[in-house]
């Protein structure tokens, strides 16, 4: 069985003061909380703080991008193993706010999914096709698109360590939820490409995520689909009280 993964994308929210108080909020109800995996992703500025406030917890590390090179003369960039210095466990990849401002595509992605798997890092790779794509008839073809893209070349081993994220972009921050019935079906399309790249084991071990909206009253009805492995939370993850009735949801 998979266990659920339900994890907070921060954006660029919250000053390392704003992150100290939201996380012990979160200890106090969820750091021995362990029926689901729980990951905070802050700025890259809070990382040390969380990593900190976490120890000692239940709860995991997570990062919202990287850069797919070592090291080097790529400033403003963040690289694999500073993450991992500060003890992230996960990073978030190819969310469609890089993909639409800061350009990023799925050959991009995936230099960077192969830069954190070979750091030990687990990517959460994001993935989601726009409304005019989805009016178009073209979900199938630009998300399965996307996966293949984005996690081109990985092994086995590799894609068992990857995390999926689908996030319909007219879904992300927009208060506008899929139905529980229409991301079913795209996450099942996801788990049927996954099977083509690699095999039926494998796509059935992968965790897909659902981001979008989701809020405290629509969790429990989008995590109890079958191909829904939990959640990527937005705005919902910035107020401890909806973070904390998410998570539970999960299980
Ligand atoms: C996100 O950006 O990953 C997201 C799902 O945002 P929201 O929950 O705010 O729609």
């Amino acid at each position: 069985m998979r266990k659920k993964i339900v994890a907070g994308n921060w954006k660029m929210n919250k000053t390392t003061g704003d992150a100290e108080s939201l996380v012990v909020a979160l200890k106090a109800e969820l750091a021995n909380f362990r029926e689901a995996d729980v990951v905070l992703c802050p700025p890259f500025t809070a990382l040390a703080t969380v990593s900190r406030l976490v120890q000692g917890t239940h709860m995991d590390l997570g990062a919202q991008n990287m850069h797919f090179e070592k090291s080097g003369a790529f400033t403003g960039e963040i690289s694999a193993e500073m993450l991992r210095d500060l003890y992230c466990h996960y990073v978030i990849l190819g969310h469609s706010e890089r993909r639409q401002y800061f350009h990023e595509d799925d050959a991009l992605v995936n230099r960077k999914v192969k830069a954190a798997l070979a750091a030990s890092l687990h990517p959460i790779v994001c993935v989601g096709e726009t409304l005019a794509e989805r009016d178009a008839g073209r979900v199938e073809d630009v998300v399965c698109g996307q996966v293949r893209g984005s996690l081109a070349g990985l092994s086995a081993k590799e894609l068992l360590d990857t995390v999926v994220a689908y996030e319909p972009v007219w879904a992300i921050g927009t208060g506008r939820t899929a139905t529980s019935a229409q991301a079913q079906e795209v996450h099942a399309m996801i788990r049927k490409t996954l099977a083509e790249m690699s095999d039926a084991t494998v796509a059935q071990s992968v965790r897909i995520q659902y981001g979008g909206s989701v809020k405290p009253g629509n969790a429990k009805e989008l995590f109890s689909m079958p191909d829904i492995d939990g959640g990527l939370i937005g705005g919902a993850a910035l107020d401890a009280k909806s973070f904390i009735d998410i998570v539970r949801a999960a299980v």
